[in-house]
């Protein structure tokens, strides 16, 4: 099975995906973990390129082939074998997330998305989809106690968000987390929402509980 960890940025997702994670490899259960942008060591290097705050003059259509790349380099490399070896595959962030940062906020046709994810990806789609869903003013706040933490923990001043797409304005992280619904509803079956606005504890239970749930079926 292929699950894909997705949401708005302060949804808090990564830490659901490590908690996942623990919970089968407790469970002795072999996965293979992977994030995006990233995940191969081309994709690391188009991350940077990405996350660069120097690289603000990059057009849509540049950032959304760059994420394509990295992820079409990452399902030949890593996730295509580890289907065929059985594996879990846990991966932080896939085509979800161009849909809804590049589509929904940037305003690229959703529809030229999938035809550079279906060139991309080839036969390699997520059997489920899990949306950490966050309001902005939640995220936000989140966001700025990550950021207070940073900053704290280092000795180099630093912006008060920590990457190049955390710096844009509230209405494009409206359009983002309704990007990620409107995808939800349209493919109940590939999607999981999740409320992600609850403790990190009361939202990890519910988590698990559903996705036993999906799984199940
Ligand atoms: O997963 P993580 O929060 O580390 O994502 C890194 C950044 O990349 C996020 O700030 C997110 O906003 C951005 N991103 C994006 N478009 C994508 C994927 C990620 O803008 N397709």
């Amino acid at each position: 099975r292929f699950i894909v960890f997705d949401g708005p940025d302060g949804s808090g997702k990564s830490t659901q995906f490590r908690r996942l994670s623990e919970f089968v490899h407790d469970n002795g259960i072999e996965t293979c973990e992977v994030r995006e942008p990233g995940g191969s060591s081309i994709g690391e290097k188009i991350r940077e390129i990405l996350l660069d705050p120097a690289n603000d003059e990059m057009v849509l259509r540049c950032e959304m082939l760059l994420y394509m790349a990295s992820r079409a380099q990452l399902a030949e490399e890593c996730i295509k074998p580890s289907m065929m070896d059985g594996q879990l595959i846990l991966v932080d962030r896939f085509i979800s997330s161009t849909l809804a940062y590049q589509g929904a906020a940037g305003g690229l046709d959703p529809s030229d998305i999938m035809a550079v994810g279906e060139f991309a990806l080839q036969d390699v789609w997520p059997d489920l989809t899990v949306i950490f869903d966050v309001d902005e003013l939640t995220a936000q706040h989140r966001l700025v106690g990550k950021s207070k933490r940073k900053k704290h923990l280092e000795t180099t001043q630093m912006s008060l968000f920590s990457d190049r797409m955390e710096l844009k304005g509230a209405d494009y992280h409206r359009n983002v987390r309704q990007g990620f619904l409107d995808q939800a509803e349209a493919n109940p079956d590939k999607y999981l929402v999740i409320d992600a606005t609850k403790k990190e504890e009361v939202v990890w239970k519910n988590f698990i509980t559903q996705l036993k749930k999906r799984v199940e079926t």
